[in-house]
């Protein structure tokens, strides 16, 4: 490719949920502009502060940009092939002798916006073979996977609030104005939202902050974090007291609507408001506003997973998307039908082996094994605790743990105390710190770009791909070749072993599968011929091509001239536009029975432990929730100077009456103390926080030594999740508690 001088690209922002297009100017293989892409299909120009900051991310002298390798408490800079040769040198010797379970693997955020992660980071698991697989998503999402994977058969089969031609939305636990969707893919999210209102739609939000999305609506009610779960069984109870339960089309593919009515028979709003801090008449109202709504959806969030009920909320949701007749149908909570590795689109339509967890548990607490992976509360225990089975190796991926999960120190120490680690990352950071070895991710635009997880869960179906930008510099590697190498070396096949025959072996793998696979579009042609088509690509490019033609808007390798494949997008690169989403049940349903699955036992199990909390009105206590801003994603965000500038983000959000009643005074700091730890924060008095709660954003905390982002450490704040206790967690999926931790304030 040439990158010399100057020119203008297309390329999807690959920093949140989104997916915005972005205008790039470049000279050479620098950006001097970013703009919103108004060609885009899906975002028409639209971008927020963090698109811009790609410039200042590309461009960071913080970023690592060859191997190094830790010598005590120096760090040399070394060639690909000494990395490679250390990992070998050390790696290896420990499996040999511990077995494969004593090498964790973390995975964080960022992966799930990188193609070639995707890919191949599953086939460094599938390499590796350790039990002990972690990953941000349990303190994150693993809850709405959790309850979608019982209700639809796969974790990604989560509806999706069909935001554009909705009369009504109500929302939980969710700022889509400081964080755009989540779990929904949608570029401009407050745009829509705006115009949802204009067409004379009402947007009502429930969180224990006055978000700024809050603000935006046309209701908001403050709710007692950690009791969401109680709300939305009460809208349900209202919707059978009242008569109001219409499930619509999807009636005739449900299963267990009468026991939802029984369960449901013991959450009346008069039970459930004291618990909540929301009246019993305006649950009421709100139920009924929902079923009287021609179109309307209920989504929530983050808020709402992170917490003790987490899969029960999640699972409440949907519940009422079908009691009120709103789930797969327009302007309700529609299923996504994308474009590549959709798994609700492959295997036969309408039945499925559904989703089954447990299969394992942690060695040290028991906790159950969700979607292949160990909740991350677990992920310190493992590593301090002696036996057979002990973690005394981990690779991260693109992750903090230190900062993003509970009890920060406890892993800090835990790290500390592996016998090896090597982490793939941009930057020396707080976890990244206690590795043998880092190897750098090479630069966002010389990677080709393609949201195959978020296209799932958009609000239209899109396909958008973004070929590289500039070339890798000499000294620099693909992550897929990083992440194949690793997976040679814990294969045994060692460090100079070339990674193309097993890139080789993943494509000829998925061809095979689906030759052999009944519906689908090549059923029946040989591997070979598929396979010389794909010949003149590699990496992930070659399984992204081979997904999109044996997708459902696929050429299915010529079946369908007009279908879609890699070239097509990239003739298109402002994106591809497959239409608006359409019902989907009952081909979507991947669950034993081809119903959807309203009332999944081991959810219902649950609900006994949800009905004790009937019980809890936390009077007088004080419980600490989250925040997000626009200019913060995750940690690693806090080292773009263009982000973190002006005024400190990481302080402290308590109500006048509380910090009246504390003798908290604005500015000066506050002690912050839960079982885990204490943290300072200054603080900042506000009534947009309710009574009994405060709040303080995470991925803050960049003062400890041996940390390499200068501004980052100029803008250190503190790691609330310091405060966060591993022993707080929502048992269906593992999820920690973030929002609802019970903690002690007073003047520092
Ligand atoms: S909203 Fe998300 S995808 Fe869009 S520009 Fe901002 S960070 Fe990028």
């Amino acid at each position: 490719m040439s990158t010399n001088g100057k020119r203008v690209e297309y390329r999807t922002c690959p920093f949140c949920e989104a997916t915005c297009g972005l205008e790039l100017h470049l000279e050479g293989q620098e950006i001097t502009l970013v703009r919103g892409d108004r060609d885009d299909v899906f975002s028409h120009g639209f971008l927020c502060p963090k698109g811009t900051a790609l410039k200042q991310l590309e461009s960071d002298p913080d970023r690592i940009r060859a191997p190094q390798v830790r010598r005590g408490d120096d760090w040399d800079t070394v060639s690909w092939e000494e990395a490679f040769a250390e990992i070998d040198r050390r790696l290896p010797p420990i499996l040999e002798e511990h077995g494969r379970d004593a090498a964790g693997v973390y995975l964080g955020n960022p992966n799930a916006h990188n193609l070639a992660n995707l890919i191949y980071g599953r086939v460094l698991l599938l390499a590796l073979g350790s039990a002990n697989v972690y990953s941000a998503s349990t303190v994150d999402q693993m809850p709405k996977q959790v309850s979608a994977g019982l209700m639809f058969g796969t974790a990604l089969s989560i509806p999706v609030p069909d935001v554009d031609r909705t009369d009504y939305l109500l929302m939980l636990g969710a700022n889509p104005f400081a964080s755009n969707g989540s779990l929904l893919t949608a570029p401009d999210l407050p745009g829509r939202l705006r115009a949802l209102r204009a067409r004379g739609g009402k947007l009502v939000v429930v969180d224990p902050r006055r978000s700024k999305t809050a603000e935006e609506a046309d209701e908001h009610l403050f709710i007692k974090p950690g009791t969401d779960a109680l709300f939305l069984f009460a809208l349900a109870q209202t919707l059978f007291a009242d008569g109001l339960v219409e499930p619509g089309a999807v009636g005739e593919h449900l299963t267990g609507l009468a026991e939802v009515e029984q369960l449901a028979a013991a959450f009346t709003p008069e039970r459930v408001a004291p618990v909540c801090g929301i009246a019993a008449d305006t649950i009421r109202r709100v139920a009924h506003d929902l079923a009287a709504a021609p179109h309307a959806a209920v989504y929530a969030r983050i808020g709402t997973c992170t917490q003790e009920f987490g899969t029960l909320a999640s699972w409440l949701v949907d519940v009422l998307n079908v009691l009120t007749g709103n789930l797969d149908r327009e302007g309700g909570a529609m299923f996504t039908k994308p474009a590549a590795g959709g798994a609700n689109t492959g295997g036969t339509p309408g039945i499925g082996r559904g989703v089954k967890f447990g299969r394992r548990r942690s060695r040290v607490r028991g906790l159950p094994e969700v979607f292949g992976e160990m909740p991350v509360v677990c992920l310190a225990e493992e590593i301090e605790t002696p036996g057979a089975g002990q973690i005394r190796a981990l690779i991260t991926v693109a992750g903090n743990p230190v900062l993003s999960t509970p009890d920060g120190a406890r892993l800090d120490r835990a790290l500390e105390s592996l016998d090896f680690m090597v982490s793939v990352d941009i930057y020396r950071n707080e976890t990244t710190r206690h590795a043998d070895v880092i190897l750098p991710a090479p630069p966002l635009l010389a990677r080709g770009h393609f949201d195959v997880a978020l296209y799932s869960l958009a609000i239209r179906n899109i396909a958008n791909y973004s070929p590289p930008l500039v070339d890798l510099e000499p000294g620099e590697m693909h992550e897929w070749e990083v992440l194949l190498r690793l997976a040679n070396i814990v294969s045994g096949a060692g460090a100079d072993a070339d990674p193309n025959p097993l890139d080789d072996f993943v494509i000829t793998q998925q061809v095979e599968k689906a030759v052999s696979r009944s519906g689908s579009n090549v059923e029946g042609r040989t591997s070979a011929e598929l396979l010389d088509t794909l010949s003149s690509r590699r990496g992930p490019e070659r399984v992204l091509d081979f997904m999109l033609r044996t997708g459902p808007y696929g050429d299915g390798f010529g079946a369908d001239p007009d279908g879609l494949t890699l070239s097509k997008l990239e003739a298109n690169p402002h994106g591809v536009d497959l239409g608006p989403l359409e019902p989907r049940i009952p081909e979507m349903l991947r669950t034993p029975t081809g119903k959807v699955e309203l009332a999944p036992e081991s959810l219902v199990a649950d609900v006994a432990r949800l009905r004790q909390a009937l019980g809890r009105e936390r009077n007088g206590e004080i419980v600490l929730v989250g925040r997000r801003d626009l200019r913060s994603n995750n940690s690693w965000m806090h080292n773009l100077d263009v982000l973190v500038k002006g005024k400190p983000r990481c302080t402290m959000h308590v109500h006048p009456d509380d910090a009246h009643r504390l003798g908290l005074i604005a500015g000066a700091a506050a002690r912050v103390k839960s079982r885990t730890g204490e943290i300072l924060v200054p603080v900042e008095v506000t009534d947009a926080v309710m009574p009994g709660v405060v709040s303080i954003p995470h991925g803050w905390g960049h003062s400890v030594p041996g940390v390499a982002m200068a501004v980052a450490a100029e803008h250190a704040g503190v790691n609330s999740n310091l405060v966060a206790d591993p022993d707080l967690f929502d048992p269906m999926s593992g999820n920690a508690v973030l929002n609802g931790i019970p903690v002690e304030v007073a003047p520092a």
